[in-house]
């Protein structure tokens, strides 16, 4: 049923795919973008799409990043999972592990996000409504994204208490992406980097992070896909697992052949067999993509993950990082043992004072929704259009 979906989606794609490569209307004004010239796109600000490691390091003097995630709200159920299995993790050269949340608004908890900050993880946008149906982010126009991801920057930065300049990821929801168009505003807002776009053409070896100033050789998964140049602006591709079939999945808890969720063993297999195709491969970022729900639901599927993580945390050439250190890194490609003693990243503390909101009248669906926020409490709930709850 999955794998008829899979096809499904793929006949789709390369249906779409050849819909609009052909109008240059929807670039807008836009350059179309060029093969990319190897030459003129050098680091630390431009890379041409490649599985190619960037600096030409031999595989073995390339940290194997790994990318932990977690999509959607955060709040008070959630963040015990976060807390038991995240916090106080360090690697092997003494430096905290990272994890990336990338947030959506809706009953999220934001003196809650405050603490994830603090505790050192990256706090990244995936928009204010997260609403359905998904052709809304199929269609969406540069001042939907704008009023969904640029504007929830402010508010994250806002009710959070964190500094917007620390706020550089994107994921669109449901990997929906919307052409050029939230590149394009990710560039106008200081947004480094998307973590939207899978590959299942590029797993082995992996792809590693680009820039959009030239055409992508990324397959388009889930299309509209950018099709201008948009320099600057950086894709960190989300290489696909390979399930236990050899069907592709994006997301861990979208893998459809698994092991048995009760099997603790079985799962850390299934992990590993995925993480040893980039670590003894091209050491392309590895990325556990989920949702604590999943978690939630199978203690097995946890203590797997936290196995794995303490294996990766006792490697001397592995490190769980924050998704933008990837980026950072391949801006400026380091061997393993400079990377290992360049010293930890470092952030400011931010203090929240926490105050509880509510009911606060929403206006887009007429409930009433409760808050905590680090600033002073909104006057309405917080929605697209009125990200800071005027
Ligand atoms: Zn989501």
């Amino acid at each position: 049923m999955k794998l008829f979906g899979l096809l499904a989606l793929l006949l789709v794609a390369s249906a779409f795919a050849d819909d609009s490569s052909s109008s240059e209307e929807e670039n807008e004004g836009l350059p179309l973008a060029e093969a990319c010239d190897q030459e003129a796109c050098s680091l630390p600000d431009c890379r041409c799409s490649s599985t190619n490691i960037p600096g030409g390091l031999n595989p073995r003097d390339v940290p194997q990043f790994v990318t932990v995630t977690f999509d959607d709200g955060v709040n008070v159920n959630n963040i015990i999972t976060y807390r038991n299995i995240l916090y106080n993790r360090l690697n092997s050269n003494g430096c905290p592990a990272g994890v990336t949340f990338f947030v959506s608004h809706e009953y999220t908890n934001y003196a809650l996000i405050n603490e994830l900050y603090n505790q050192g993880f990256e706090i990244a946008l995936h928009s204010i409504s997260h609403r359905t149906p998904q052709t809304y982010w199929f269609e969406a126009t540069k001042e939907v994204i704008k009023e969904e991801i640029a504007d929830q920057k402010a508010q994250m930065a806002h009710f959070a208490n964190i500094p917007p300049s620390a706020i550089k990821g994107v994921r669109m929801p449901f990997l929906q992406l919307a052409g050029n168009a939230s590149f394009e505003i990710m560039s106008e807002y200081g947004l480094e980097y998307d973590c939207t776009w899978p590959t299942i053409a590029h797993t082995n070896p992996g792809l590693w992070p680009y820039t959009l100033d030239y055409a992508s050789t990324q397959d388009c998964i889930i299309p509209p896909c950018p099709s201008a140049s948009i320099p600057g602006v950086w894709v960190k591709p989300m290489v696909a697992w390979s399930d236990l079939n050899g069907v592709p999945c994006s997301m861990v808890d979208a893998c459809f052949f698994i092991p048995d969720r009760e099997n603790e063993e079985e799962w850390y297999k299934f992990i590993l067999s995925n993480f040893e195709r980039h670590y003894l491969g091209n050491r392309a970022p590895f990325g556990f993509y989920v949702h604590e729900a999943f978690l939630a639901a199978n203690p097995a599927v946890n203590r797997a993950l936290v196995r794995f993580m303490d294996l990766v945390n006792n490697l001397n050439d592995a490190f769980m990082v924050n998704a933008h250190e990837v980026v950072d890194w391949v801006k400026n490609p380091k061997p393993l043992n400079e990377y290992r003693s360049q010293g930890c990243r470092s952030f400011t503390p931010s203090i929240c004072n926490p105050n509880n909101c509510g009911p606060l009248f929403s206006t887009h669906n007429q409930l009433a929704y409760y808050m905590q926020v680090c600033s002073a409490c909104p006057s309405n709930y917080p929605w697209v259009g009125n990200p800071l709850g005027q």
